[in-house]
């Protein structure tokens, strides 16, 4: 009897072994072969340690060199034009990341994870045909160690989907010739083997869509199992309830049905028609997008619940999503804290939660081990819910006595203080906060916690980097300075590490794109801020200046989106805590005389649900926590935001219901497009567009910033803006930076000169 199910399992490597040998290979210190060596390696690994767990369905086809819709461009042969003449991996790698002859093809989130996929481009010329073995070729791979494989591949919808039109043509368009596509290669995979399973990922299904995509489900999955007797197909969506597709999919021939009950909870409300069309349901109830360890007894009962509905030979247990979006193992954390450790379950430990779950709720005959892993696990879930460690009384009494939930005044009173009381001009220039992080003081901070060096030594250094930044500014004649940000790491690392509540690993690493990952904070108990975290740098850059210092934070929601998050508590709660921490911190500022706050939102964006029916609670409790954050600061003292790029149309009436004073936004790709959006809803704080792209080691010339800011003053009033570059000048190296803001400071002066 089958009974468990992965839907996929990371790739990037538990030492990151892909990265560093993709960055090998593109640094061109090794070749290839090297990193296919590496990758078989990887799979043979990571298929074993599912072997090992007694996980029944082991994936294939889910490694990657880079990514999967990547994978799936060059399956369906839909390569862009620019990249036809190349070959192979130089081709694959361009197309990823770009070279000298052809720019990259566009990245973006996976739904609301941090991870990035490549956007396939399309448009009405757009041919197709099946240009790859890597399916077939991994399935071999993992039959010749033993293991039976079933087959991962990306949904023709959710491709087509997920793609962007360059020509704005429709892409679904082409669903006949995709499908012809996947057909052939159907046909086969069905020669591999007696019996088949094949995963079809469409978690565009999570999203609300129009019932013309809908009705596109009948005819593709009719089509897609009429090629072979011996394939079953599974189709599997993640991250939140697919209850639309559901009522579809029953009345295709698909065998089977991968549901997310952990963020899809409203999967429930489908279980009679899956049970009357007879398909098998995978249970998607381990948690594949968060690290905290499953808790047996309710993860049974939610079992028992289906199984109400269900019978259990057509229930499978899986994990809720992909394990990419958690971290590899918990074996070298040595240093983390035992007991935080014990409430953990990284991807290897999750197969092993899965195993024992599916044995225990199918009655198989378990071992003494098993036994005692199980009452293991229910101890440390009853030792996690009383833990001293996570419940603090001082801050859950100081919560619930909250009385000042945000500023006293309106912005148009408040405003006319500020500009009594800092006497900025119009179109005054400023930075979002970062200046390079230089060898040196990346050296510095690496030394200091390694304990090389003592903490003047350090400090000696930070305040050397203090002195140039602020003189550098005031030499070319930005109107607020910073202090450039030398002693963080990380804008969401540097604050957790100060406050209680947070936990770091050393090795928890998770994939963000390409070679790229991300280690996120844990957030495992009630955050507290005991003492202040900028106060003294701030104070410190201030006293080197008669010009205004503008003080540097994380707002509450970034640093939520950014970690990984308690389970036993409202997300809302949490960021709550952390508002009120922050607030804290705003206040001991304006009380050091650091009257000019920033309070950083990069990934206000990016919490935002999938499904319409659940943004205005987030909006509510994100703009509300946000709020707080800032409810202390006096009519005088300025508060900043910042966001990143991200699709804002939408959003601009709850940006400004934030009630920050200014905002920042990085939008100097998009030109003055983005500032209508603002003007169409007569947005009324102030406004600081990026005008140029940082993105790149390029210094934009003085005549095409004037250009920029001309194409701004023509929407908005110039008493409304404020100039500065894009985000993250900490990626850039000085010489850029240096001309790069001269030029802004000239192009600024040249418009004033004009008027
Ligand atoms: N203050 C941060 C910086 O300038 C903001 C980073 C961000 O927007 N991601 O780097
Ligand atoms: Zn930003």
């Amino acid at each position: 009897m089958q009974k468990n199910y992965v839907l996929g399992f990371p790739r990037i490597g538990e030492k990151r072994e892909l990265k560093k040998v993709l960055e090998k290979y593109w640094s061109k210190q090794i070749g290839f072969e090297e990193v296919k060596y590496v990758a078989e390696q990887l799979k043979k690994r990571h298929w074993n340690y599912q072997k090992k767990a007694k996980i029944d369905f082991i994936s294939s086809n889910d490694f990657s060199y880079y990514d999967n819709m990547l994978d799936t461009t060059i399956l369906l042969g839909a390569i862009p034009k620019r990249f036809e003449k190349l070959k192979d991996e130089e081709q694959y790698f361009s197309m990823a990341r770009g070279n000298d002859k052809a720019l990259a093809m566009e990245m973006t989130k996976w739904f609301n994870t941090n991870y990035h996929y490549i956007v396939p481009e399309i448009s009405k010329e757009t041919t197709f045909k099946l240009n790859s073995k890597k399916v077939i070729n991994e399935y071999k791979e993992a039959k010749e160690l033993g293991i039976k494989t079933k087959i991962n591949l990306i949904g023709p919808i959710t491709y087509l989907g997920l793609s962007k039109s360059i020509d704005n043509s429709d892409t679904f368009s082409h669903i006949n010739k995709v499908v012809e596509i996947y057909k052939e290669l159907l046909l086969e995979i069905s020669n591999l083997d007696e019996e088949i399973v094949v995963q079809f990922d469409e978690p565009l299904f999570v999203k609300d869509l129009d019932s013309k995509i809908l009705s596109l489900i009948k005819p593709t999955y009719d089509q897609l199992t009429s090629i072979a007797k011996n394939i079953k197909l599974v189709v599997s969506t993640y991250f939140e309830h697919s209850n639309e597709a559901t009522k579809n999919f029953v009345n295709t021939p698909i065998w089977a049905l991968g549901l997310d009950f952990i963020y899809g909870r409203k999967n429930l409300n489908c279980l009679n028609l899956i049970k009357d069309s007879n398909k098998v349901l995978i249970a998607g109830v381990i948690d594949g997008r968060n690290i905290w360890k499953s808790n047996f007894e309710e993860k049974k009962s939610l079992l028992e619940e289906i199984a109400k509905v269900i019978k259990k030979e057509n229930i499978i247990i899986s994990t809720s999503s992909s394990l990419l979006h958690v971290p590899f193992t918990l074996n070298y954390e040595e240093k983390l804290d035992e007991q935080i450790k014990s409430w953990l379950a990284f991807a290897c430990e999750k197969l092993n939660e899965l195993s024992l779950l599916s044995k225990q709720f199918f009655n198989l005959d378990l071992s003494l081990e098993e036994k005692s892993a199980i009452q293991k696990n229910i101890e440390d879930n009853n030792k996690r819910k009383t833990s001293t460690k996570i419940h603090n009384n001082k801050i859950q009494e100081e919560l619930k006595n909250l009385k000042v939930l945000q500023r006293a005044d309106k912005f148009e009173d408040r405003i006319k203080a500020q500009r009594d009381y800092f006497k900025y001009d119009y179109l005054a220039t400023t930075t979002i906060g970062s200046f390079p992080q230089t060898k040196e003081i990346r050296e510095n901070r690496k030394n200091y916690k390694a304990s090389l060096i003592s903490k003047e030594e350090y400090e000696k250094e930070i305040k050397k980097y203090i002195d140039d930044c602020i003189s550098f500014q005031e030499e070319i004649g930005l109107d607020v300075l910073v202090h450039g940000e030398p002693e963080r790491n990380d804008m969401v690392e540097y604050f957790g590490e100060m406050l209680d509540g947070f936990a770091f690993t050393k090795n928890a690493w998770v994939q963000s794109y390409g070679s790229r990952c991300v280690k996120p904070p844990l957030i495992y108990g009630d955050v507290n801020r005991e003492n202040p975290m900028t106060v003294n740098w701030t104070k410190y850059a201030q006293s080197k200046t008669s010009k205004t210092v503008k003080g540097m934070l994380t707002g509450p929601v970034t640093i939520l989106n950014w970690s990984f998050v308690r389970d036993d508590m409202p997300r809302s709660e949490v960021a709550k805590q952390i508002a009120l921490g922050i607030c804290k911190e705003v206040d001991d500022l304006q009380n050091a005389e650091i009257k000019m706050i920033q309070v950083d939102e990069a990934a206000f964006k990016e919490g935002y649900p999938l499904r319409k029916e659940n943004i205005a609670e987030y909006e509510k409790w994100a703009v509300d926590n946000f709020k707080l954050s800032i409810s202390c600061a006096k009519s005088n003292t300025q508060i900043h935001t910042h966001m990143c790029y991200s699709q804002f149309n939408d959003i601009i009436k709850t940006i400004e219901a934030m009630d920050a004073d200014v905002i920042s936004i990085e939008t100097a790709r998009s030109g003055n497009k983005l500032l209508k959006i603002f003007k169409e809803v007569a947005y009324k704080q102030e406004i600081g567009p990026g005008i140029y792209d940082i993105h790149s080691p390029r210094v934009p010339s003085i005549e095409e910033m004037v250009k920029q800011i001309e194409a701004l003053v023509e929407v908005l009033p110039k008493e409304q803006l404020w100039i500065n570059p894009d985000c993250g000048l900490k990626t850039r190296n000085w010489p850029e930076v240096k001309q790069s803001l001269r030029n802004m400071v000239k192009a600024v002066q040249i418009i004033k000169e004009k008027t």
